[in-house]
């Protein structure tokens, strides 16, 4: 059994249907699906904002790098073009921490686990927080909780993200 954190973003097109086609795309591996919220863009700011939530999935048949071919397929089916790093996009799926009986670590040439830049993100862990509260994530010094990371950030990086009062939907389930 594996269980992943994702990141799912779009600032292109239908944002919230983005979203849905990832949650609709796991279908019955979803364990949990954050508010939506929205956010300046991180990185390159001169585009539009974005929508981001936050999912748990699990699945005994995927390790990490079926989780990213899976990720990536939603994007593929989204009408993702690869353009420029942290450009606009249709959708973004990115893995943030997997975990068999405990967290995988990941160094491979196309994917890095936990993702290396999710302590640097509001728009990563206010979402995460949302559905686990008490998340945890190593980072260089070890392992730490996300709130206390979260807490370490610009006021103004936390302000970047806020709640849209938009939800994404768990078909035929009732949570
Ligand atoms: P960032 O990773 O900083 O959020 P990005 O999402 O804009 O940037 P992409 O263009 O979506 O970057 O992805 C570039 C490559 O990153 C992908 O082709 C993928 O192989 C690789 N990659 C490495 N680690 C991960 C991860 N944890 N999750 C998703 N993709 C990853
Ligand atoms: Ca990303
Ligand atoms: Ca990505």
């Amino acid at each position: 059994m594996t269980r992943v954190v994702l990141s799912i973003g779009s600032n292109l097109g239908d944002r919230l249907a983005r979203l849905q086609s990832v949650v609709d795309g796991l279908g019955e591996a979803v364990v949990a699906v954050s508010p939506v919220y929205e956010t300046d863009p991180w990185g390159r700011v001169e585009q539009a904002p974005f929508l981001n939530a936050a999912l748990i999935a699990e699945d005994p048949a995927y390790d990490g790098q079926g989780w990213l071919r899976r990720a990536q397929e939603f994007e593929r089916a989204a009408g993702r073009v690869r353009g420029e790093r942290w450009g606009p996009r249709t959708l973004d799926v990115d893995l943030i921490a997997c975990y068999g009986d405990t967290e995988l670590v990941v160094r491979e040439p196309n994917l890095t686990l936990p993702h290396p830049l999710a302590h640097l993100r509001a728009f990563v862990m206010v979402p995460w927080l949302a559905i686990e509260p008490d998340a945890r994530l190593t980072v260089a010094e070890g392992p730490r909780r996300v709130a206390q990371l979260l807490a370490e950030l610009e006021p103004a990086d936390r302000a970047a993200v806020r709640p849209s009062g938009l939800t994404l939907e768990l078909k035929g389930r009732h949570s």
